[in-house]
């Protein structure tokens, strides 16, 4: 399917890219392995593609200030470690910018279980603050992991006012953005819209959703920011496909 991509008419937009971990070992479907992660990186920079930063991104969705030709986004679900140690350094090599995702139910100021498997290792407080904004920034990610579409609306916020508080508890410097756990929403329209108003009152900008999408300009609905997933077994091909049209598949 190499030369697909070609026939595939690009979607007007800004593709938001949707990772997890980044791990030195196989790749599946939520584990990209660093070098080709880098590749990734290497043939975007190859191609042109632009960083922006977080606030950069919440202007250019409403419209507040024009996207850049090529702009992309990245963006790492959980905040575990691999996202720190190995996503984070290659940002920075290849000059692109993103963001991570953290649930504070697993934030610990220091790590006591660094001899462990790196797999199921978050990154601690003392890195997350000693990120470079201008490589990595934070956002928030609920506190314990639940879908919201099991939630009643009391629990959402307590979800994200506890995310924030225990953010503040430990000096961390998160922006009011949040992406959903499991891309998870309320099914009915009530629910979501009630959801909706109490994002409003806590002051969160957008909210990312998964959607595998590339996303359209300017958003309709800023809690609906929709995000392209990656798997750790899409090559450059599938790659270039997913920035065209979000998915692999035409439908
Ligand atoms: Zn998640």
């Amino acid at each position: 399917m190499s030369y697909l991509h070609f026939l595939i008419p690009p979607q007007k937009g800004i593709p938001i890219l949707l990772f997890h971990q980044i791990l030195p070992k196989d790749p599946s479907v939520m584990n990209t392995p660093p070098e080709l992660f880098e590749s990734y990186l290497s043939f975007l920079k190859g191609e042109g593609y632009q960083p922006v930063s977080l606030s950069q991104l919440g202007k250019i969705v409403t419209g507040e200030i024009p996207k850049l030709e090529r702009a992309i986004y990245f963006t790492f679900d959980d905040g575990y470690l691999s996202q720190i140690k190995y996503a984070y350094p290659l940002l920075r090599k290849y000059g692109f910018k993103g963001s991570v995702y953290i649930i504070g139910d697993k934030l610990k100021e220091k790590s006591d279980e660094q001899t462990g498997d790196e797999e199921h290792q978050y990154a601690d407080c003392s890195d997350l603050r000693n990120l470079d904004p201008e490589v990595m920034e934070i956002g928030l990610h609920s506190t314990t992991h639940s879908p919201f579409s099991k939630l009643s609306s009391k629990d959402m916020e307590n979800e994200i006012l506890k995310n924030i508080s225990l953010c503040n508890k430990f000096k961390l410097p998160f922006l009011p953005y949040f992406a959903y756990p499991y891309g998870s929403r309320p099914g009915s329209k009530k629910q979501l819209n009630e959801m909706k108003t109490i994002f409003k009152n806590i002051g969160l900008k957008a909210a990312f959703r998964v959607g595998n999408s590339v996303q359209k300009l300017p958003v309709k609905d800023l809690y609906e920011i929709k995000r392209i997933h990656i798997s750790g077994f899409d090559t450059i091909d599938n790659l270039k496909i997913k920035l065209k049209r979000g998915k692999l598949k035409p439908f």
